[in-house]
């Protein structure tokens, strides 16, 4: 009944690191290094090419530690700084919070207020009401359908929370955080921040299958696989990237269990409670890993008939969706970057996408 698919996460690590490999021979003087890092519930791997081993051993190490603080400090629930606020605004009193996660709640809020409430981390008490990230041996069963309903109804929203200076407090009890749609965007960011300061300028940060690079790699750009929803180990499709840029997809077949025939997976709709319909799949490239790995969940959410202006209104122009029926939507910036590795049925084409987005770092 239980069927927790992480097979295509390391398959994502596997198709972007094939593909780099595919590099031509004449780049082999140069090495590429390679490290894997266990967080955010997945294997990070990090590829750092253009320097000497001893550099690149201290930054595996440095990112190594940054990793587990990151991943400790904004669990929602097991003890850490993000938990304790969750306590608290349950009180709906003024409290003073941790400085290890007032910016994710900051920049949450403002992508939250861009996506409409479709990337909305304040339905935490509903995510985990679901259980997508209860251990392997625990049966998967939908929750009852009042309990959504009451949480859905009390409508816990991240402008809920009010901040006054070191001070916040969330005016509905029912606000929890659960930054899982996009703390690993958030942490790549500072994890390749970290890497620049200490010289690195080709570098690939890769958490299973989302990542984000700088530089190139050697002559030419890093070229990445992105998963096809639903035929195992295959590349749907791949995308060149250099420079400053994150690739992030929010996929069904990411976690997910059957039930009664019925597969329910981890991307909720804050609108209903339940597991969003109308989409397998959403790609999305964006310089800021943040809002690429927000924007591909609320995206997901917004389904094929609605992600054109939450993609408008978040500033993403490279969008990549794959509907319920395998058909893919896409937008034109994207369309000039995509190689199409399995031709899909049919293709349609957005307008546009204009860049629009409060706080882009
Ligand atoms: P992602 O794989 O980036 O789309 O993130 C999925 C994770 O984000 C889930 O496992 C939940 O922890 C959380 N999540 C689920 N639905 C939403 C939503 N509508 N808005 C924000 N976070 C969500
Ligand atoms: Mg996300």
């Amino acid at each position: 009944m239980k069927n927790y698919n992480t097979k295509p996460l390391l398959f994502a690590c596997l198709a972007m690191l094939f593909l780099a490999a595919c590099d031509k021979p004449a780049e082999a003087e140069k090495k590429t290094y390679h490290h894997s890092i266990f967080s955010f519930g997945t294997i990070i791997d990090v590829s750092i090419y253009g320097v000497d081993a001893p550099v690149a051993e201290a930054a595996f190490e440095q990112l190594e530690a940054d990793f587990q603080y990151m991943h400790i400090t904004w669990h929602p629930w097991q003890k850490s700084a993000l938990s304790r606020d969750n306590q608290l605004f349950a009180t709906t009193e003024w409290f003073s919070d941790a400085p290890s996660v007032r910016p994710l709640l900051e920049k949450a809020r403002l992508l939250a207020a861009s996506s409409d409430h479709l990337f909305n981390p304040a339905i935490g008490k509903l995510i985990r009401l679901w259980g997508f990230n209860r251990a392997e041996h625990e049966t998967g069963l939908p929750p009852d359908q009042e309990a959504i309903q009451a949480l859905v109804e009390s409508n816990p929203r991240m402008d809920d929370i009010e901040f006054r200076e070191v001070r916040l407090r969330s005016k509905n009890p029912n606000v929890f955080v659960d930054l899982g749609g996009f703390a690993k965007g958030y942490g790549i960011n500072r994890a390749m921040e970290a890497l620049e300061i200490q010289g690195i300028s080709n570098a690939v940060i890769n958490a299973g299958g989302d990542l984000k690079v700088i530089g190139r790699h050697g002559q030419r750009p890093w070229r990445i696989g992105i998963t096809h929803p639903r035929l195992a180990d295959t590349v749907l499709a791949y995308v060149e990237v250099a420079g400053r840029e994150s690739v992030f997809t929010s996929g069904d077949y990411e976690r997910f269990y059957e039930y009664e025939g019925k597969r329910y997976h981890h991307i909720i709709d804050p609108r209903t409670g339940y597991p969003a319909t109308g989409s397998q799949s959403v790609t999305v490239i964006h310089e800021d890993a943040a809002v690429a790995d927000a924007a591909a969940t609320a995206l997901f959410v917004a389904g094929p008939d609605n992600w054109y202006p939450i993609a408008q209104s978040m500033g993403v122009d490279h969008v990549l969706l794959v509907d319920s029926k395998g058909d893919i939507h896409i937008s034109p910036a994207m369309k000039k970057r995509v190689h199409f590795q399995v031709k899909p049925a049919k293709i349609m084409l957005s307008k546009p996408v204009l860049n629009q987005l409060p706080g882009k770092s």
